[in-house]
């Protein structure tokens, strides 16, 4: 088991509780938010983006999703009791991804389902979600994929599709647990290789550019390390490599970005 020492780590649930998505024990609280329109006309619903609130509490987070002069919000938030407040239904779009890209599609929120998980975020003191958390969102994710065609690659980050603005829900999201309960991808049994052999140079980088644009992210196909590239390993990094997040090509992330663009091909 790899990971961020002091995580909280949710844990896989035995095979054998194959029904648990069908009845998720989650305690929805129906408060509506003005700030949403209608999808597109035949977009499907092909993409899960997780958010961290990034405020100071879970109710000044509420409350701004619900503002109209705010003009943001989600379908759901995710209190760190475990309990779930929905803001919007799902076929409706909500805002909360803004300018955003993924797997050659743009302004995501016409075709995603947002979660807001209620965390103080990078700004305001950024902290492990409690597990009761952790268990109430990933509950949620698998009734949301049940009713909906989205593949296990399009559970992603807000800072996977926004990376120059966007940084949540961070490194302490346990993406590698989520994974082993069916929501999302991870590469197993890739350990962390460190942060030795970064290279730099254009001819190295190809490849690296290569398959983070196979993955989704958006990248140019050519260059040596520049503020692009990095911003973009460090969100690939918050995801799947978060034992050190540094915008670096190293053996680490190089092990684990060949372990994740395996599992698109
Ligand atoms: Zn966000």
């Amino acid at each position: 088991m790899t990971g961020t020492p002091g995580r909280t780590k949710l844990r896989a649930v035995p095979p054998n509780r194959a029904s648990r998505h069908d009845q998720p024990v989650l305690h929805i609280t129906d408060l509506s938010s003005p700030n949403v329109d209608d999808r597109p006309d035949g977009t499907p619903i092909d993409v899960l983006l997780i958010h961290y609130t990034g405020m100071q509490s879970g109710q000044e987070a509420i409350d701004r999703l619900r503002d109209p002069a705010a003009r943001v919000s989600s379908h759901y938030v995710v209190n760190e009791d475990g309990t779930v407040v929905r803001l919007v239904d799902e076929r409706k779009r909500a805002w909360h991804a803004g300018i955003s890209y993924w797997r050659g599609q743009s302004g995501l929120n016409d075709r995603s389902i947002g979660i807001e998980i209620v965390n103080p975020g990078h700004e305001w003191g950024y902290r492990d979600f409690p597990v009761l958390q952790l268990a109430a969102v990933c509950d949620l994710c698998l009734s949301i994929l049940s009713r909906h065609p989205i593949p296990p690659r399009n559970v992603i980050a807000h800072s996977d599709v926004a990376p120059d603005r966007k940084q949540d829900p961070g490194e302490r999201f346990d993406w590698e647990g989520f994974a082993q309960n069916g929501v999302g991808l991870w590469p197993r049994g890739v350990p962390d290789y460190g942060t030795a052999g970064a290279v730099r140079d254009a001819a190295s980088l190809r490849p690296v550019r290569g398959a983070l644009a196979e993955i989704g992210y958006q990248v140019a196909p050519e260059g040596p390390l520049d503020p692009a590239l990095s911003t973009v390993l460090r969100a690939f990094q918050r995801h799947w490599r978060p034992e050190a997040v540094n915008g670096q090509a190293d053996d680490g992330t190089l092990a684990r970005l060949l372990g994740v663009h395996r599992l698109v091909r």
